[in-house]
């Protein structure tokens, strides 16, 4: 079809094209390569494999926001549907005779069933490019749909503030229809023999311009011009996300959730010298640095943001938009002393760093394997080893860990003192040997408002049988907020003093209250040695019920309830069946919330926030919470059923009973620890004296 001198043209431009592409390529792997080392790993064939049934499943982007990822799925398969259009198009270009219009019958010995499907597959998902692209330009430009934006306080990089990724989207989706039109135009310019049945796109559109020689060779140029153009360009815009989301989620992290990578200790790797966290891009490791090209820019991440719900000026997506661009500039813009900039400075806030209460959600819910909160922990890991000045409150919450192994402020002596208002005693698992060793955590251990769910705990363990101790002053707090803090040197010697106690103790398992000592010693206690078995106690009543150590004397029909899934028990740990089948076995009316397991909605209390003096105004998570259970109950209240909020969580229990006051709920929801339904439903009571404390 070309002419002798269109195809030099072409071959010229294409190389051209490829040059940029190829550059833009070695720029961005040069670039990742820049990051610290990241852990090792595994069995990459096997990941890859996973990755590209994930991709072509779009099983991730499906998890929200239902209707645009279905048309998301449109754009995503036409556009690979296009990448054999292209070849197609440059093959009837350059070779001669090759022409698969009216089912390739020009072409010799072409195999007429799979011609056909191609070109009715390649005119109908033309169609489907056309109106998912217009959907997303509409969407962006004309409805300026507000989840594609950054609250006012959230730092956004300069170029990322004067609309970089506005006009990266426009550029790409101007070039996806004019391409996908120049190329239906091409196809319907050679109709010269009238419509053919297997393109009914182009036929249509044949039936109004009719055919022209001229024509296909305008539309040609444009059409397969723009490819030439467009490519080594999305090496260099926000949508390198099309090559580089498959390969960061071939290498997403391969460790439990609930574990962070260690903060590198001060050491030299390859000849260079690594520092704990992240001052400055590099510092990340490779891995982060990847995610940054692997960014969609959907701010899903953003959606799910307790902190940025609660106005606080932190967005996990502007972190990644952020580095993106300044990487951009860095390396394609000439700027490499931009890859010494701190990130404090650049990309992030130090007030958004410390505003994160690692849930994890902005993690869970990206569909391309990005770790925002990975990047926030070790900027904060700098920050504290650089002396950044702490939140007042953090402050001392770290100096009394440092100190009494407890972030309240307590004697260590102090910590099993609840235990002796008890009507037997329990054992010291440091001086004999129990099943049960129960970690039992700083809430549990000192608060005043929590210590009658602690004891209850203990009475139906009791009651049950099972074998259990504690470790009274030996057991220091977990660590599990200390190391999201970003207080490594803190967090290991915390580890030092529990792996010592639990050395010293004979058990076969652990039970925890708190779901963050619980994360941390199942997922966390194995980098430094520490590996036991560790159970919620959710876990160990179910079980003491199913096995019939328990039984439920009285069935709770008279409580509407719902539950909240704690981030560190839930999300990261998968423990969503437990508590759940408690409800169900001591028969209360349980409705979940839309909010729930997977996408459960954070208190707002971890990674330190509950130590935080100052409160920001706004509604706090926590309160939208209780607003959310009110209104799922709401439907079902004319029964009138008492309403609890069930947590499984000292943590929780403090937040949301705070909150069920601030939004002026008492006396509508109840708060409630699950282990006061359980002690009510198999008859276990508390005696008269704490019962009216
Ligand atoms: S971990 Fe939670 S609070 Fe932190 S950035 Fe992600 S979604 Fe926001
Ligand atoms: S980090 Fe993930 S969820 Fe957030 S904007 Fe980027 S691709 Fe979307």
């Amino acid at each position: 079809m070309l002419t002798p001198f269109e195809k030099f043209v072409f071959f010229i431009l294409a190389l051209i094209s490829a040059g940029f592409t190829l550059h833009g390529f070695v720029t961005i792997i040069r670039t990742i390569r820049l990051g610290r080392p990241a852990p090792p790993l595994k069995n990459l064939p096997q990941a890859f494999w996973k990755a590209a049934v994930t991709v072509l499943l779009q099983r991730t982007i499906l998890r929200t926001r239902k209707l645009l990822s279905v048309i998301h799925m449109a754009l995503f398969f036409g556009l690979i549907t296009y990448a054999f259009v292209n070849l197609m198009d440059v093959l009837e270009g350059i070779v001669p005779g090759f022409d698969l219009v009216y089912s390739g019958k020009h072409v010799p010995g072409a195999p007429l069933a799979l011609v056909r499907a191609y070109n009715l597959i390649s005119d109908v998902m033309s169609g489907f490019l056309l109106f998912a692209i217009t959907v997303f330009l509409v969407r962006r430009f004309i409805l300026k749909d507000k989840a594609l934006t950054y609250r006012e306080n959230v730092l956004l990089y300069p170029k990322v503030k004067a609309g970089g990724p506005h006009k990266d989207s426009l550029i790409v989706g101007v070039f996806v229809i004019m391409h996908v039109s120049a190329h239906l135009m091409s196809q319907a310019f050679r109709l010269a023999e009238g419509p053919d049945p297997w393109m009914p796109l182009a036929s249509f559109l044949n039936s109004i311009s009719g055919a022209s020689q001229i024509g296909v060779h305008i539309a040609w140029w444009v059409s397969i011009g723009w490819v030439m153009f467009i490519i080594p360009y999305l090496t260099r815009s926000k949508h390198s996300h099309f090559f580089m989301a498959p390969v960061n989620l071939a290498l997403a992290k391969q460790n439990p959730r609930g574990q962070l990578d260690p903060a590198i200790p001060l050491k030299v790797i390859d000849g260079k010298t690594f520092e704990p966290g992240a001052r400055v891009i590099t510092d990340l490791a490779w891995k982060r640095i990847l995610d940054a090209y692997a960014c969609v820019q959907c701010n899903r991440c953003q959606d799910v943001c307790p902190a940025n719900f609660y106005g606080r000026p932190l967005s996990p997506s502007a972190l990644e938009v952020n580095k993106r661009y300044l990487l951009k500039d860095a390396t394609f813009g000439g700027h490499p002393e931009l890859l010494q900039a701190p990130l404090v400075e650049k990309v992030i806030s130090p007030e958004a760093v410390w505003s994160c209460t690692t849930c994890y959600a902005c993690v869970r819910i990206c569909p391309v394997g990005n770790e925002p909160m990975a990047d926030i922990v070790d900027i904060r890991r700098r920050l504290i080893l650089e002396g950044f000045e702490l939140d007042s409150g953090v402050q001392s919450a770290l100096q009394s860990l440092a100190t009494n192994g407890n972030w309240m402020g307590k004697g260590r002596r102090l910590r099993g003192r609840w235990a002796k208002e008890l009507e037997f005693p329990i054992k010291n698992a440091a001086e004999e040997a129990v099943e049960y060793l129960w970690f039992v955590g700083d809430t549990a251990s000192f608060d005043e408002r929590v210590l009658p769910n602690t004891r209850m705990v203990a009475r139906i363990f009791h009651q049950a049988g099972l074998d259990f101790g504690i470790l009274y002053q030996q057991e220091s707090n977990a660590g599990n907020d200390v190391r999201r803090v970003g207080e490594e040197g803190l967090f290991e010697q915390l580890v030092e003093q529990n792996l010592a106690a639990f050395g010293r103790a004979q058990f076969q398992r652990i039970v925890t209250t708190d779901p963050h000592s619980f994360n941390t010693l199942r997922n966390e206690y194995p980098q430094y040695g520490g590996r036991f078995e560790v159970e919620h106690y959710t876990m160990v009543l179910l079980r003491l019920l199913e096995e019939g150590r328990l039984t439920v004397k009285q069935r709770l029909s008279h409580y509407l309830v719902t539950y909240h899934d704690p981030c560190y028990l839930g999300r990261y740990n998968g423990v969503f069946a437990a508590p759940r089948k408690l409800l169900e076995r001591i028969g209360v009316e349980f409705h979940e919330m839309p909010r729930n397991c997977e996408n459960s909605f954070c208190c707002g209390a971890g990674g330190g926030q509950i130590w935080m003096g100052k409160v920001p105004p706004g509604e706090r998570p926590a309160e939208n919470r209780i607003r959310e259970a009110l209104a799922t109950l709401q439907s079902y209240a004319g029964n009138g059923k008492k309403q609890l909020f069930i947590v499984a969580c000292p943590k929780d229990m403090i937040m949301y009973s705070d909150a069920v006051k601030t939004t002026g709920s008492e006396g509508k929801i109840e708060v409630r620890d699950i282990i006061q339904l359980v002690a009510e439903a198999v008859g276990v009571v508390e005696p008269v004296s704490e019962a009216g404390a």
